[in-house]
């Protein structure tokens, strides 16, 4: 098995989990200590208040020991009742997971997309584009009665590479004079890509440990409004372990009702000393920075990139297109096995026609060219046509630009 062992680090280029730097894997590594002893509340008033800032809200972000699948079921069941109607939006295929769960839950989910298909893939075009305002906000006006008790889109589509404008969808909803909650997953977008929960105005944000936050998988948030711990009063889904009145009060001495994911806080609060050491937006920009790059290559080989609208182009991951023929998983085992490089997978109504290259939390220009330049081999192992080379381009773009804005300096 050692012989096997490939030397060096191993290329974890998928959007999430993403590389975990040393510093926070040290703090994780420290002895775990007695979750209701006195200097565990001083560390959960500390994540909690580092949280708020990343999640740019003043109200209570609940913490829970499971992955972002968990923390889509406690967005729900907190406010929601059985038989409730909610309007989802067909992004890709995390937004069509969450559609799934609503059902099984005993919600009434439905589910809006952008029709057609793209024709020089033939491929959805919802899978191509961001959530479509519009539509929401004329589905919203025709549903005078008020059925429709929250909207559910996806912030950065995890799947595809596409971002939506959540203020946009909020001024959708009140455009329409609506009254839904509006629940956003940003579960691959939070500390990547700007986020700001109160400002425009969602109720309920769910995001995860294992992307931006550049931790190992197994926390998972809900940032809430005021309007939503309101509506969790009434609401007659059934919820314990993930309600959140209990969560929030002990949460005031920065305790939990249950034992806490002790070590991972510690990894935490190193994330957050890291993160909002830099500044937020410093963070954006080096990931847009990133994204930018990874484009220039992909464009430069002459494939398509899975997002469509370049208005909306993830800064956290890219999703190349593989030509008719080309079984985009055969390309990444190839990658994998050759150049100890990990890549996304195509996922549902994509598998096997697309692979995805995270670009997020740590990583660096080099960690990039390094993925790129495995992927540019292994694209050339597998006898696909290259119209140039992606990595001379990418060099052009780094090389091209500051690290650092001028205006963040
Ligand atoms: N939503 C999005 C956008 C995701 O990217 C993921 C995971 O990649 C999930 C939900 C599900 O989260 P988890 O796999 O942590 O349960």
């Amino acid at each position: 098995l050692l012989d096997k062992h490939p030397s060096g680090r191993h290329f974890l280029q998928i959007p999430g989990p993403s590389p975990v730097p040393d510093r926070i894997l040290r703090a994780i590594s420290l002895p775990t200590i007695d979750h209701r002893g006195p200097e565990f509340g001083a560390l959960g008033l500390k994540v909690i208040a580092g949280l708020q800032q990343v999640f740019r809200t003043r109200h209570p972000v609940c913490i829970y020991p499971a992955s972002g699948t968990g923390a889509w079921e406690a967005a729900l069941v907190n406010v929601m009742s059985p038989g409730d109607k909610v309007l989802m939006f067909e992004t890709g295929h995390f937004a069509t997971l969450w559609n799934k769960m609503a059902l099984r839950l005993g919600l009434d989910p439905e589910f809006l997309a952008l029709p057609g298909y793209d024709e020089a893939t033939g491929l959805p075009n919802s899978w191509r584009h961001g959530v479509q305002a519009d539509q929401i906000e004329q589905r919203l006006r025709e549903d005078s009665d008020h059925r429709i008790k929250a909207v559910c889109v996806v912030h950065n589509e995890t799947s595809t590479g596409v971002t939506s404008d959540i203020a946009a969808v909020r001024r959708a909803i009140d455009a329409a004079g609506h009254p839904a909650l509006l629940m956003v997953d940003t579960i691959s977008g939070l500390a990547s890509a700007d986020y700001r929960h109160d400002e425009w105005g969602v109720d309920v944000t769910i995001s995860g440990s294992q992307k931006g936050l550049m931790m190992p998988p197994g926390i998972s948030f809900n940032a809430l409004s005021p309007k939503a711990i309101e509506a969790s009063k009434s609401a007659r889904l059934p919820k314990a372990f993930w309600a959140w009145d209990e969560i929030i009060e002990m949460n005031r001495t920065g305790y939990w009702p249950y034992t806490p994911n002790t070590n991972l806080l510690y990894g935490l609060s190193e994330a957050l000393d890291m993160l909002l050491g830099q500044g937020l937006p410093a963070v954006f920009a080096r990931h847009q920075r990133w994204a930018t790059g990874v484009r220039a290559a992909v464009n430069a080989w002459g494939l398509p990139i899975q997002c469509a609208d370049p208005n909306v182009y993830s800064p956290v991951l890219t999703g190349v297109i593989t030509p008719p023929g080309v079984d985009a998983d055969a390309l990444r085992r190839l990658i994998h096995d050759r150049f100890d490089l990990s890549l996304g997978a195509g996922l549902g109504k994509l598998k096997g026609r697309m692979f995805r290259i995270g670009h997020l939390g740590d990583c660096n220009d080099l960690t990039l060219m390094g993925a790129l330049s495995g992927v540019e081999m292994g694209l050339k192992l597998a006898g696909v046509p290259l119209a140039g080379s992606g990595v001379a381009a990418a060099m052009a773009q780094f090389a091209g630009e500051p690290s650092v804005p001028d205006v963040l300096k």
